[in-house]
């Protein structure tokens, strides 16, 4: 009468949210605390739970690494959930890598291609900001290598460079849960002090050289 039930074991999760890579009020003022808790905490972590949810009904995909899930589920709109939210868990590890408490600046080889490629360092952040801020809707802005050139780019939802062959150097969300309890509707107010002041130039550097 005592018999123990059984418990089923959990089933494993295939992905897990990856801890921030700096304190969550370490990008104040530009991005309070309470933005980085609710965005890392709640708005991640629901893309990684539903991943994992969808992808227990995958058996081809099982056992990938992220990126190469966000690859071959990019088209087809049976597979579109499963993207939509490998996509977005994989941005969002992204755009934390992107950003640094400190204001950075572009290392020597970064700096020699944006002279090269898009006019020059403040060229690049009038490009970037307006490109961003022109995004409509939800979506992200990329800086990316294409061929060995630097592009800037922008993706709507859960939508990344990763998908149409290109290197992702820096990430900047734009969706409103990214800005809007901190900015409300000052998308390019945000954007601009992000790319000013918060953007992890050695990371991208990092990501330049591996893809050379
Ligand atoms: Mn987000």
């Amino acid at each position: 009468m005592y018999e123990t039930a059984t418990a089923s074991p959990p089933a494993a999760a295939t992905f897990t949210l990856p801890p921030l890579p700096f304190e969550a009020g370490a990008l104040a003022p530009v991005i309070s605390r309470e933005t980085i808790e609710l965005h890392h905490g709640k708005h991640h972590r629901a893309y990684v739970d539903k991943l994992n949810e969808l992808i227990a009904d995958h058996e081809n995909l099982a056992g990938l690494a992220l990126d190469e899930v966000v690859r071959r589920t990019a088209r087809g709109a049976k597979l579109a959930p499963v993207f939509n939210n490998a996509g977005q868990a994989w941005n969002h590890q992204f755009y934390w890598r992107s950003l640094s408490p400190e204001a950075e600046s572009p290392s020597e080889r970064l700096r020699r291609l944006l002279d090269r490629d898009l006019g020059g360092y403040d060229a690049f952040v009038a490009a970037f900001t307006e490109a961003a801020t022109g995004q409509f809707g939800s979506g992200w802005a990329w800086l990316v290598l294409d061929g060995g050139k630097l592009g800037i780019e922008t993706t709507a939802n859960a939508d990344s460079p990763l998908a149409h062959g290109r290197t992702p150097l820096l990430a900047v969300d734009v969706w409103e849960h990214a800005y809007y309890l901190d900015y409300q509707n000052r998308r390019e107010e945000h954007v601009r002090a992000v790319v000013e002041k918060r953007l992890n130039w050695a990371f991208a550097d990092q990501n330049t050289q591996q893809a050379e």
